[in-house]
Parts: structure tokens; sequence; C-alpha cells
């Protein structure tokens, strides 16, 4: 993609959510956008880096480390979206800030154990399954309060709120379905720990973004809309 369409793309993303926010009374100072930009080469982080854009998210470990070598000496902010397997757990707590996808305990310890003392608490969302499908990632809504009540107590973690992944659906008012759950379970899980600062609903992506905000995301995570479609064959 040209250098001034992601350039525009972005520029428009950041007016939608303006528009959005004016709509539902919300500061759009109260949402991060994150780049998602996976399949993306580092060139094309560059670009959108160099237009402002600091928050990348990306799902893939190798293909994140090597595009986090290439941008060294960026002041980027990284996001872990994806599923998250045992065996990664380290370099993730090492090389990012964020991990939206935390579903299971064990996860959760092996990051904490490993996250560098040198380094903050890694930031984390609890990744719910909020239409409860089968074989997808995701806590049961049912299950969060036991899992979040392990994971506010371990050392190397910083719990910030909640991330969903709703169905695909095409009408607004039924995109917000899930969002409002994700809200409502925040607002559950605050209540549980009035000491910690539950701040992040990480929901909403390019086809419901809108949705989303109408909802109270904080971070959403746009790919499509910046980048483009992606290719998954290179
Ligand atoms: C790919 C991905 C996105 C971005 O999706 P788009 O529809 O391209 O905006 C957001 N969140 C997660 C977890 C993803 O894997």
């Amino acid at each position: 993609m040209r250098k001034e369409t992601i350039v525009e793309n972005l520029n428009g993303v950041g007016e939608r959510i303006v528009t959005c926010c004016n709509n539902c009374a919300r500061s759009p100072a109260e949402i991060t956008l994150l780049a998602v930009s996976k399949t993306q080469p580092a060139e094309v982080l560059r670009i959108a880096y160099e237009a402002g854009q600091r928050h990348f998210g990306e799902n893939y470990l190798q293909e994140a480390l090597q595009k986090q070598d290439r941008l060294a000496e960026l002041d980027i902010c990284w996001h872990f979206i994806g599923p998250l397997q045992s065996n990664k757990t380290r370099a993730v707590a090492e090389h990012f800030q964020w991990v939206h996808s935390v579903d299971r305990l064990k996860i959760a310890q092996r990051l904490s154990r490993q996250r560098p003392d040198a380094l903050p608490p890694l930031n984390i969302c609890l990744q719910v399954n909020i239409d409860g499908e089968q074989s997808k990632s995701g806590i049961v809504p049912e299950a969060l309060a036991a899992l979040a009540q392990s994971v506010v107590q371990l050392p190397g973690l910083r719990l910030r709120g909640l991330m969903a992944i709703p169905v695909a659906r095409r009408d607004p008012a039924q995109q917000r379905r899930p969002f409002v759950e994700l809200a409502r379970l925040l607002q559950a899980l605050r209540a549980q720990f009035p000491q910690t600062p539950l701040d992040t609903l990480s929901m909403g992506m390019s086809a419901d973004m809108e949705a989303a905000i109408a909802c109270g995301a904080t971070i959403v995570r746009i790919g499509t809309d910046i980048f483009g479609a992606r290719n998954y064959s290179v």
C-alpha cells in the first residue's frame, strides 16, 4: 500500500474516532488507537509511526520480534493480541508492554514469573469468550471472577481490564450487545477489586469500532482500515 494511503487511512480512522466520541459524549482522549500490524512489514509500521502512531498490535511472536528488531530505535508501545501458548510466554514477557489475550492462569503465572525485574509490570487484559463460541479463545464469563482473583495477585502483571473479539455482525445494534456485556463484566470486576484501577476495555475492530466506542471501548484494535486487507500468503 502506498505511503500516502496509509497516512490518509490513519487520519481517517482518527476522524472517525472523534466523530464517534462526539456522538456519544465521550472524549477522544479516552480512546487509544492500536494499529494492528500483523502481516505488515516493518517499513509499513515505520510509515505509520512517522505519521504519529505509537501503539502497535501483533499476533504472531516470531514476526513481531523481527519487526521489533528492525524498529528498535523507535518509541513504540508493543501489544501482543494473538493466542498465546506456554512456550511463547518468555519472549512476550520480555518484549511487549501489553498482552490482551490472557485467558488461563497458567499463562498469566508464566508471564508474571518471566517478566524481567528491570521492566515495569506487564499490562494485562483478560480475554473473554463473550459469545460463548465453541473452540474460541477467551475465558467464559462465569469463570472470569476466579481468574481475575488470581491474576491480580501476580507481581509481574498489572491487570488493566478486558478484551473480546465478538462474532462478526453487520447490524450496529447487534454489534453493541457483546460490547455492552463486556462493559458490564468490567464493572463487576471493579466492584470486586476496588483497589485495582481497571481502566481498559479492548474492543472494536475495523468493522465494529463505532459500536465498541459507544459502549465504552478504551482501546480499539484496527488493522484493515489502516493498512488495507491482509495478505497472509507473503
Ligand atoms: C487482526 C485483529 C484485529 C484487527 O482486525 P481488523 O478487522 O483488520 O481491523 C483486531 N484484534 C485482533 C485480536 C486481531 O487478531
